[in-house]
């Protein structure tokens, strides 16, 4: 365990402020490639921060802190950390400088409680802020450096980047090449994508999980002395998760399902046409959200009425009467009638129950029929059921709807 956060405040224990400051820097940190152990929270009280430095010291090698470098009674941070060291605060003239400078520019007064802010523990190293007012320091007790920053999310963040990196990167703490990537799956539930992966961890890498509704996503990561070492660390989990979950997975460079079907559109040069009655729309909408998606879409139908089913696609009247609009019969008549009226190659229609009324015990809510079209192929549908709310059911019927272009795509043209 090399790197510990500490993260103090009133407002950041009681769930006031959101501690932005941990997840920013937790990010920052493991990107590069540092190892962090614990990261801790602490209000604004000596006693319970010094605690909180004891226990870091014990476990750590390099210690951040955030908070309470201010010039109110509620900054407690460099006496704790005084006490702490059993070192008295002193005035640190350069500190001094520096803050009555800045004041000056700003033509602020330089008021007696802020001079507070520039007595830090005898033999700190002062970290000058050029952000705000506060000037972190930096103090090594017992083998263990401890980087004290203002709380305010600006300047802690330039103070990461300035000061603590460097440090760290100097000493060389925990620092190792450090590889991630997101791969993105549907159609597995999260435990079932769980138990085709189990036994697959290996030493250096990692794998987490990430319930992204509809989709499961996976983060993998790799670490190694070198890049190279990393890289292939991640690329054999890579290639051992695609194994294992075959099509399901659908992108591994964080591309979205809408994203990757237009790339196979485009590829392989198909129009498409959609024409939609549950979804209101929502498949053209995200169909649209892919810049470029011009090159493939030609229309989408919202045929939400059966006459409008009949009046733009041209479903007979008749079938709609005897099958019912939620059914494979006129879910393919849909798609046979939006890619003859826009002239595509593909075309993909839905109709479906998404509730919560208008169930029926042969058609509960959730009911939905997919039908895809090929300009040289016999038109299918299948029935999906379905469960949760409306929005929900909207979808998860969008993204079978992606699914299933993407697979029909892939194998069958
Ligand atoms: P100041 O000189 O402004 O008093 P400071 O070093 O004393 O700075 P704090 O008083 O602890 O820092 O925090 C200043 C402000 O910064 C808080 O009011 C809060 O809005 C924000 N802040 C503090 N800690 C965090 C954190 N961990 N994550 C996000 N924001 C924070
Ligand atoms: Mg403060």
């Amino acid at each position: 365990m090399k790197v510990e956060i500490i993260t103090t405040g009133d407002e950041i224990m009681s769930g006031v402020t959101l501690d932005t400051n941990f997840y920013w820097v937790a990010d920052k940190l493991v990107s590069l490639g540092f190892d962090l152990g614990f990261h801790t929270s602490v209000g604004d009280d000596e006693e319970a921060i010094i605690e909180a430095f004891r226990t870091a010291q014990r476990r750590a090698e390099a210690v951040i802190v955030s908070g309470g470098l201010g010039p109110t009674t509620d900054d407690l941070t460099a006496e704790a950390a005084s006490r702490f060291f059993g070192v008295p605060l002193e005035l640190n003239d350069e500190a001094l400088e520096m803050m009555k400078r800045r004041f000056d520019e700003r033509g602020y007064k330089f008021l007696e409680v802020n001079r507070k802010q520039a007595y830090v523990p005898k033999g700190s190293k002062i970290l000058k802020n050029f952000w705000g007012t506060a000037p972190g320091f930096q103090y090594e007790g017992e083998g263990v450096v401890f980087f004290f920053l203002p709380g305010v999310p600006k300047e802690f963040k330039v103070m990461i980047e300035e000061y603590v990196v460097p440090e760290l990167e100097l000493r060389g703490i925990g620092r190792k090449k450090y590889k991630k990537k997101l791969i993105k799956t549907f159609g597995l539930r999260e435990s079932e994508v769980a138990e085709r992966l189990q036994g697959i961890e290996r030493d250096g890498a990692e794998i987490g999980y990430r319930a992204h509704f509809p989709e499961i996503h996976l983060r993998i990561s790799a670490y190694g002395d070198t890049e190279n070492e990393a890289e292939r660390l991640l690329s054999g989990l890579l290639e051992d998760i695609i194994s294992r979950l075959g099509e399901c997975v659908f992108s591994t460079e964080g591309e979205t399902l809408e994203e990757i079907v237009g790339k196979l559109l485009s590829q392989k040069r198909l129009t498409l046409a959609l024409a939609e009655s549950c979804t209101g729309g929502l498949v053209a909408h995200r169909v649209t959200n892919v810049p470029g998606s011009s090159n493939y879409f030609e229309r989408g139908v919202v045929s939400y009425s059966n006459k409008s089913k009949t009046e733009i696609l041209g479903v007979p009247k008749e079938l709609i009467e005897s099958f019912g609009a939620v059914s494979s019969q006129v879910v393919e008549a849909m798609a046979v009638g939006v890619r003859r009226l826009a002239n595509t190659d593909l075309s993909v229609s839905i109709s479906g129950i998404a509730g919560p009324d208008g169930g029926t015990p042969e058609k509960p809510v959730g009911t939905v029929f997919i039908g895809i079209s090929h300009r040289y192929k016999a038109t299918v549908s299948r029935r999906f059921q379905f469960k949760g709310t409306r929005e929900e059911i909207k979808l998860i019927t969008s993204e079978v709807a992606f699914d299933l272009i993407r697979k029909f795509v892939l194998n069958d043209v």
